[in-house]
């Protein structure tokens, strides 16, 4: 689902200018070239939507809908029958589950289904057979025997009525162009308003045939393939088939009057695929925007691994809604604008092939669909898109002083969706995992998750689990700071290049929340010079670090992060006298060469201390390396087992520290 900018514009919206009667033309076109600076068309209509919806007062409700999701028997497969007209808002038809017994006697099937829907028949091996309606969404059947355990049966559930409208909407009809249009969204818990289900995210249905019969002169789009249509009188039955896993909120239906056409899309096992569009006549734009997509399927396709419905298809289904949603092998979406075409795309590895195990994971779907939509930017786009996605991202992820990644409140369909924190924090978790572990392992890592996974359910646990596999970094402390915690760092960078041509960086960090006291990441620093312009890589370990480098040219500027690798705001830079409490070992001269050295580095310093001193050799990803203890007049290092690179000495003196760096060749 694409959302993400909505949420906090409109917080801005109520915030600034509550109580007075802006249009809302000059709000959108406004805000945000106001806060986010260029670069953020493409988004606007996605603000537009949305803040229309808040403004017209369809704020989403945070009643807890979640209803039964019985675990006594396991869903193999449904027939859905539906009778729909884009010109009413009413469903009729049935539901037929096959369902396989997970206990010796299973008497009770309990489903969830809006008691605002009426049953009409429960249909059992041809007789019908007692049900009840209760509560809000309990829809319990009594089967006129017991099943033993890993049987497979049957029931058919047949129904009607005017579902009701909850979460995104539910269940919508609407006007394009003066023609009518009926849509199903059912994240997170709406698929109880339309439908017989297991409302949970515990067990995807194994595969699915859905019959959608409509006014002749309307089509009907949803998962899987086209198997048949077929005319009754003024009435047309669309037959689609999809036989992959599917979790029941992932399952949707769309009717008007469509335009239909296929791109074709090639997959690295060598499968030809199409990518089959229906579309509003009118949407000029959808063509060469889903022509577009193919690309970046393929892109996905080799990046992570193989689409996982490849059998079938990819689709886009046009709605009205404001953003999109990702149904299995065809998303919805109310443009064909880059950023949301490929954020539901992007759904279809995370999210659809390995779903969220709890609501508290959305950001498993959220954040990584947010995060492909920035690789898209850096493969396909400019620079300076690249860049845009990477600052937008970062104002709205730092926009909230607190709250966290991890949804503590799963009832609340605001807080899942959190476009700040589900949306754009969690996309910078994997933002920041590439500059931290690297793109080799970083990608090896999301490979074994979709891989050990799809079709399956995985919590934020297993995901860390995979990460640390694939990477030998032990991640609790990264993921407590910015998976659990709340906030964001600041960092305040003071520098100094004294006449030996000695430049100490010293960096202290403040958190704006205090459930994180310490961010621990490694920091780009960039040094400029004359003719010279690199980018260092600092492991900031604790607060009030100096990183001392021995440079031969005198450095003009330094500047912090300048290519957005980092979760931070507020972050200054200046020159100034360090006044560093741990790197001040008054009078003492330490000194290291050479540098760089190749095997033998030889440490000697003033005074005579020795007795009462120690050493470590770090690298550059903050692993310890090596260590001793000083020795009288000069100390001899072998370094020639390290690996080239930069790597941080660090010298202790009682309770004072100060640290070096040099270069291993
Ligand atoms: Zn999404």
């Amino acid at each position: 689902m694409h959302e993400q900018l909505a949420e906090r514009t409109v917080y801005l919206y109520t915030r600034i200018y509550m109580n007075i009667k802006f249009t809302l033309l000059f709000f959108v076109a406004l805000l945000p070239k106001l806060f986010f600076g260029q670069d953020e068309e493409k988004l606007n209509e996605l603000i537009c939507k949305e803040t229309y919806q808040y403004q017209s007062g369809n704020r989403l409700s945070a009643i807890n809908f979640v209803a039964s999701d019985d675990i006594n028997f396991d869903l193999k497969y449904y027939r859905f029958q539906w009778k729909v007209d884009p010109n009413h808002d009413s469903i009729s038809g049935s539901a037929t589950s096959y369902f396989k017994s997970n206990i010796s006697n299973l008497k009770t099937l309990h489903y969830s289904l809006s008691t605002q829907l009426t049953v009409d028949s429960v249909n059992y091996h041809g007789n019908n057979i007692t049900f009840s309606q209760t509560g809000s969404y309990d829809l319990t059947i009594t089967l006129p025997g017991t099943l033993p355990a890993n049987i497979i049966d049957s029931v058919s559930i047949s129904y009607h009525g005017v579902p009701p409208s909850n979460g995104f909407g539910t269940f919508t009809i609407f006007n394009h162009n003066n023609i009518p249009v009926l849509w199903t969204l059912s994240e997170p818990f709406g698929s109880q308003d339309w439908w017989p289900c297991k409302n949970g995210l515990t067990d995807k249905i194994d595969s699915i045939d859905v019959y959608i019969t409509t006014p002749s002169r309307y089509t009907a789009a949803t998962n899987g393939v086209l198997k048949e249509q077929y005319t009754v009188d003024t009435f047309t039955t669309y037959h689609w088939k999809h036989t992959y896993a599917i979790a029941p909120y992932l399952i949707g239906i769309a009717v008007t009057n469509y335009d239909v056409y296929s791109d074709t899309v090639h997959l690295s096992n060598g499968v030809v695929m199409p990518m089959t569009n229906y579309v509003y006549p009118e949407s000029t734009d959808a063509r060469p925007g889903t022509h577009d997509l193919v690309g970046v399927l393929e892109f996905y396709d080799s990046l992570f691994i193989n689409y996982g419905f490849y059998k079938e298809k990819y689709g886009n289904a046009q709605f009205s809604w404001g953003g999109g949603m990702e149904h299995q092998t065809m998303s919805f979406v109310t443009n064909f604008n880059w950023s949301l075409l490929v954020h539901e795309l992007g759904h279809q590895w995370f999210g659809d092939l390995v779903t969220c195990g709890s609501w508290e994971d959305i950001w498993l779907n959220e954040g990584f669909a947010t995060f492909l939509e920035g690789l898209t930017h850096e493969h396909f786009h400019s620079q300076s898109e690249w860049m845009g996605w990477k600052t937008a991202n970062r104002n709205s992820a730092t926009f909230p002083t607190s709250g966290s990644v991890k949804v503590n409140d799963t009832t609340n369909v605001n807080r899942i969706f959190d476009g700040d924190l589900s949306y754009a924090k969690g996309a910078f978790i994997l933002h920041m995992l590439r500059w931290k572990l690297g793109d080799t392992v970083l990608f090896r890592g999301l490979r074994n998750y979709l891989n050990d996974y799809k079709y399956g359910f995985a919590r934020t646990p297993q995901l860390i689990a995979e990460l640390q596999a694939a990477s030998g970094v032990d991640l609790a402390e990264y993921f407590r700071d910015w998976y659990e915690g709340q906030g964001y760092p600041s960092y305040k960078i003071i520098w100094q290049q004294t006449a030996d041509s000695i430049l100490s960086i010293q960096i202290n960090q403040t958190t704006s929340h205090p459930s994180v006291s310490f961010y621990e990441m490694p920091l780009p620093i960039e040094i400029k010079a004359n003719g010279v312009d690199t980018i260092i890589r600092v492991e900031h370990t604790v607060n009030g670090q100096v990183f001392t480098f021995h440079l031969p040219y005198l450095v003009n500027e330094i500047v912090f992060d300048p290519d957005i690798r980092i979760l931070s705001k507020n972050d200054t830079v200046r020159m100034g006298t360090i006044i560093g409490v741990r790197n001040n070992i008054a009078d003492v001269d330490i000194r290291l060469f050479p540098n760089p050295v190749s095997s033998i580095l030889t440490l000697t310093t003033s005074g005579n201390f020795y007795a009462e001193s120690s050493w470590k050799i770090f690298n550059d990803l903050g692993d310890e390396m090596l260590s001793g203890i000083e020795k009288p007049g000069s100390t001899q290092i072998n370094v020639a087992a390290l690996p080239a690179g930069v790597y941080f000495f660090k010298y202790t003196r009682k309770n004072s520290e100060a640290i070096r760096s040099f270069v291993k060749l």
